[in-house]
Parts: structure tokens; sequence; C-alpha cells
């Protein structure tokens, strides 16, 4: 069997061997098995499966960071001092990204290890840029399922980076324990930026770049978003209530405090099992966002819809049939 990489995979041995590879912690066996893990190939995806079958036992281990906010606000230089800080206080860190948009936003790779050289040079850590094309379930699905291979690898830090715009950070946030967003002060008007929906994920968010001249307002930022914070949404699933912090990673500040505020919310969580709650709904979500995902392709490749639905949805488009309509007729040609 070939698999979609050109690499020739002789079934079982390999597995077995892809197996012991990242058991030991070899970063070529943990990269190949998350190349199978992307293929969309079908002989790939069911060795995949079997492959994550197998080390589901060992996964589930790591802190499942998220970490969003738009171009341009810092995230890769974040990642890669904050990752380097856990790496040397003995943590393996491995950094996933989550950018359906055609993984390239503003010229830069999300993940992509030269945006991130010295953390990527560093035997802890394990870097891994966004899976390429298709939906964003698609993508979403792959670095979900990364996730478990860094984890059965033995890392116990995940970082999951994905752009601040668009529906990535709601996929990401589904797959996470904690989302943490990175925003920059504006003129006067912090909030007018962040979308509501991405502010109501948010488990802790940090006005970044808090240095130099802008050391003032962000302080200013922070307390401004705090106060704002308190009135949209007073309490977070789990009684955790979303905290404001200032960071720089020129200066270095506020990264012990995103760490420190992280474990408090690992250890509140953890305690009355919320966590692990949390954890299994997840899953739950995973598998029907997967049953919805592969219904739509279905229903969109399936002979009698194909042939109609052009021609629907410009009848949606002109007004001359309702959606509702348009839907039943499609659903009826589907199981027809
Ligand atoms: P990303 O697009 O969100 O990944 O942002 P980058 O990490 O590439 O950073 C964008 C720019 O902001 C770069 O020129 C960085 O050098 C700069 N930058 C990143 N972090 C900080 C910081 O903490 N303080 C300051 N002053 N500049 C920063």
């Amino acid at each position: 069997m070939i698999g979609s990489n050109g690499r020739l995979m002789k079934s079982n041995l390999d597995l077995d061997e892809l197996l012991r590879g990242i058991r030991e912690n070899d970063r070529a066996a943990l990269g190949r098995a998350i190349t199978l893990v992307e293929s969309n190939s079908p002989n790939d995806r069911q060795r995949a499966q079997e492959l994550l079958t197998d080390l589901l036992p060992d996964a589930g281990g790591a802190r499942r960071i998220g970490i969003s906010g738009v171009p341009g606000v810092g995230k890769s230089t974040f990642i890669e001092t904050f990752g380097i800080r856990l790496v040397e206080d003995g943590h393996r860190v491995a950094v996933l990204a989550v950018d359906p948009s055609s993984s390239v936003s503003k010229g830069s790779i999300l993940g992509d290890k030269t945006r991130m050289e010295k953390l990527a040079s560093s035997d802890g850590a394990f870097i891994r840029p966004s899976p390429t094309g298709g939906s964003l379930g698609g993508v979403a699905r792959k670095t979900r399922e990364a996730i478990l291979v860094c984890e059965a690898a033995g890392y116990d830090v995940v970082l999951v980076e994905t752009v601040g715009v668009g529906q990535s950070e709601t996929a990401v946030a589904e797959m996470v324990d904690f989302f943490l967003l990175l925003e920059l002060t504006g003129a006067g008007d912090e909030l007018q930026g962040i979308k509501r929906g991405i502010l109501e994920l948010a488990d802790l968010i940090s006005i970044n770049k808090a240095d130099g001249e802008n050391l003032e307002a962000a302080e200013h930022a922070r307390a401004d978003l705090e106060r704002a914070l308190n009135i949209l949404r007073p309490r977070g699933a789990g009684g955790w209530t979303p905290r404001v912090v200032t960071s720089s990673c020129l200066s270095g500040a506020g990264l012990d405090e995103i760490w420190e505020i992280i474990g408090e919310h690992h250890a509140l969580l953890s305690a009355d099992g919320e966590l692990e709650r949390r954890r299994r709904h997840q899953l739950l979500d995973w598998m029907w966002s997967l049953v919805d995902e592969g219904l739509r392709s279905a229903v969109r490749e399936h002979e009698e819809v194909a042939s109609k639905v052009e021609n629907l949805e410009h009848e949606v488009l002109d007004g001359r049939i309702t959606p509702t309509a348009a839907a039943e007729e499609i659903l009826e040609r589907f199981r027809s």
C-alpha cells in the first residue's frame, strides 16, 4: 500500500514501528504519524484510526491551550517566548495550529517553524504547521487527532494557535481546556475590535506588547476590559471567572502570571471533575461534527441532489423559493 505521502506503508509492521517511535519520542515518527492523520486517502484514514485507537490510552495528559489573536498581535513571538520558558522548566511543548483560510495569514503560516526558530530547534518542543486545504471541520479534525498523537508522545503542554478572525476560534475552543486571547491596545476603544463571540470563548485575555510607550495604555485597557468582562460574562463554565492581564514578550512581563493562571484554571476545573466532563463532551461534539460534515458532503455529492443544487441555490438567492422549501427538496432528493 502506498500512503498519500508517497511512502511505502507496510500495514501492521509500519504501524507498530510508528507506535514505538512515538512512545520513544522519536520526532520523525511523530511527524510521520501526524502526516498519516492528516491524509485524506481512505487507506490512510483507516490506518490512522487504528493508530489513534492504540494511542488513545496514552493520550489526555497535556494542558491543551488555545491561543488566538489577529495577525500582528504577537502570537508567534508569544508562543516562542512562552514555549521556551516552559521547556526550560522541564515541560515538553507541542505547537499545533488551525487555519483553514489557506494556512497563510498575512504571509505567515500558523505554526510555521521559521516564525519560532529558537523553540523549533529545542529538544523539548515539537512544532507543526496548520493542516492545509479542506473545510474548517476537516482541518479541526486533523488538529484534534494531532493533539492525541502529541500527548501519547509525552508532550505535556499543547499550544494550539489560531487566527483571530472567522470561525476557527470556536473550533479551537472546542478542542482545548483553556483559551487565551491576545489583544492590542487601541486608541481608547479597546472593546471595539474584539468580537463579542470571541470574547465569550476566552478564559484569559492578555493585552500584549505591554512595553515601552505602550505600557500605560495597556494597563488602562486591561482595567477597562476587566470591567466590561465582569458585566458581559460574570462567570464562565466550571465557576471560572475570565481574567485580563498584560504581557510583553520583549520584557517577559506577564508570562509567569499567565502560566500561573492556566494552573489555577486547571486546578479549579480538575477539582470537581469539570475538566474530565468537558473533555468527554468535546469527544461527543467532535463525533457529531464529523457526522454533520460527512452528511453534508454526502448530500452535496449525491447524484440526485448535485444535478439540482445549483438551480435551487439560484432560486433561493433570487427569492423565488424559500430556503426551507429548497432544503426540503434537497433532503427529499437525498432520501429517495
Ligand atoms: P503574529 O502575526 O500574531 O504571530 O505576530 P508576531 O509574533 O509575528 O509579531 C508581530 C510583530 O510584533 C513583530 O514585529 C514582533 O517583533 C512584534 N512583537 C511581538 N511581541 C511583541 C511584544 O511583546 N512587544 C513589542 N513591542 N513588540 C512585539
